[in-house]
C-alpha cells in the first residue's frame, strides 16, 4: 500500500491521456486553444500500460481517465479496456465532454468502465455554446441519454460561473428528479489557461445558498469516504446533487489521489507544478523498482493540502497552465 508523509492511503490514480481537446470551455482554455505537446513527449499507450501495472502492485486500485478530451486519441477504448483488465484495478471511470461518444458508450461496459463523468455545463444549447465556444450540445446531450439507457453510473459536471450558467442550476437539480444521476457543481479554478484568474464568487456556501432557496427541503447526504463533494439529495428525487470546493480546497485532508499528466508528470496534488517526470525516467531506461521507488519519495515529500502546494511552484505562478494539460 502507498502512504505519503501525512498518513494518507493514496489508491487512485487520475491519468491525463491527452492535452488535445475540441471544445474550449472559457474556464480551461483561452479561444485560440493553447499549445499543445509535441506527440512524442506524449506518454504512450504502453508506457501508461506499464506504469498502472506497477502502481495497481502497490495498491493503486481506481484510475480515471482524463485528459484534453480522452475520445479525441484512437484506439482509447481498446486502451481502457486494457487497464481495466490490469489485476488489482478495481474501479476505471472517465471523464468526458461527450461530444465525441455516440457509438462508443453502448461498448462502456464491456470494456470495463464503471462509471461516466459528463461535463455539461448548461442545460440551454446557447447558453453552452458561449461557454464551450462549440456548437456540440446535441451530441453531449445523446451521451446523456445513452449513458441513462445503457444503464451507466453518471455524474454530471458542470462549473459555476458567473454570469454564464447560473440560471442552469436549479435546472441541473431538477434532472436528477427522473434520472439516478449525481449532479456536481464545481468551483471555477484558476487553471484557465490565461493566468488570468478572478475572485470566486461562487464558493460552495453560495452555490448551496442558492439551491437551498428553491428545494429548502434538501437533505444532506452521508458523504463517501475520499469524497470531494459534498452531497445532498432532495427527497423523492432519484438522483442527488454534490458540491465540490475545489477552489477552497476543503478536502485534502483525505486526499487519496495523484496525478498523471500527459507528458508524464506526477502530481501529487492538483495545485502543485508537478514533482518528477515519470517519462523521462522511464524512457532513460528505468526498472519498476526504481520507478517505484522515486514514486515512495514523491510521496514523502507531499505538501499537506492545496494551499501549500500552490505557495511551493516554481514554474507556474499563479497558476496559469490549462485544465486540459493535467484532467481536473
Ligand atoms: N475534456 C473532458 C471533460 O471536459 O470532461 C475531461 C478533461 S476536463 C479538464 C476535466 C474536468 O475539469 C471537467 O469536468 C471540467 O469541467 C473541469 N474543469 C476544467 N477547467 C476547470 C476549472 N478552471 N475549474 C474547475 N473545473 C474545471
Ligand atoms: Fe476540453 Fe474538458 Fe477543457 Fe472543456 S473542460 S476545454 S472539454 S478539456
Amino acid at each position: 500500500m502507498l502512504y505519503d508523509n501525512h498518513g494518507r492511503l493514496i489508491n487512485y490514480l487520475r491519468l491525463a491521456v491527452t492535452d488535445r481537446c475540441n471544445l474550449r470551455c472559457f474556464y480551461c482554455m483561452p479561444e485560440e486553444g493553447i499549445k499543445y505537446m509535441p506527440k512524442k513527449e506524449l506518454l504512450t499507450y504502453e508506457e501508461m500500460e506499464r506504469i498502472v501495472t506497477i502502481m495497481a502492485g502497490e495498491g493503486i486500485e481506481k484510475i480515471r481517465i482524463t485528459g484534453g478530451e480522452p475520445f479525441l486519441r484512437k484506439g482509447m477504448l481498446d486502451f481502457i479496456g486494457r487497464l481495466s483488465r490490469i489485476k488489482g484495478i478495481n474501479q476505471l471511470n472517465i471523464t468526458t465532454n461527450g461530444t465525441l461518444t455516440r457509438d462508443l458508450v453502448p461498448h462502456f461496459k464491456e470494456a470495463g468502465i464503471s462509471s461516466v463523468n459528463l461535463s455539461i455545463d448548461s442545460l440551454d444549447p446557447e447558453r453552452f455554446k458561449d461557454i464551450t465556444r462549440r456548437d456540440n450540445f446535441a451530441e453531449v446531450m445523446e451521451t446523456f441519454h445513452l449513458l441513462m439507457e445503457h444503464q451507466i453510473p453518471t455524474k454530471l459536471n458542470a462549473v459555476v460561473m458567473n454570469g454564464r450558467n447560473i440560471e442552469d442550476l436549479i435546472p441541473m437539480v431538477q434532472l436528477s428528479e427522473h434520472y439516478p444521476i449525481s449532479v456536481r457543481f464545481i468551483e471555477e479554478m484558476p487553471f484557465n489557461g490565461t493566468g488570468k484568474g478572478e475572485d470566486l464568487l461562487w464558493d460552495f456556501p453560495k452555490i448551496l445558498e442558492h439551491i437551498k432557496a428553491q428545494f429548502p427541503g434538501i437533505e444532506k447526504l452521508k458523504d463517501p469516504k475520499h469524497s470531494t463533494s459534498f452531497n445532498y439529495k432532495v427527497p423523492g428525487f432519484k438522483g442527488s446533487v454534490g458540491i465540490i470546493a475545489a477552489y477552497s480546497r476543503l478536502f485534502c485532508g483525505s486526499c487519496n489521489r495523484i496525478r498523471l499528466t500527459p507528458q508524464g508528470m506526477l502530481k501529487t496534488c492538483l495545485y502543485d507544478d508537478g514533482v518528477f517526470n515519470i517519462k523521462n525516467i522511464l524512457r532513460a531506461g528505468a526498472s519498476d523498482q526504481q520507478l517505484l521507488a522515486t514514486l515512495k519519495e514523491a510521496l514523502n515529500n507531499r505538501t499537506k493540502d492545496g494551499f501549500e502546494a500552490e505557495a511551493n511552484r516554481k514554474l507556474n505562478f499563479p497558476v496559469s497552465e490549462s485544465m486540459a494539460t493535467i484532467g481536473g
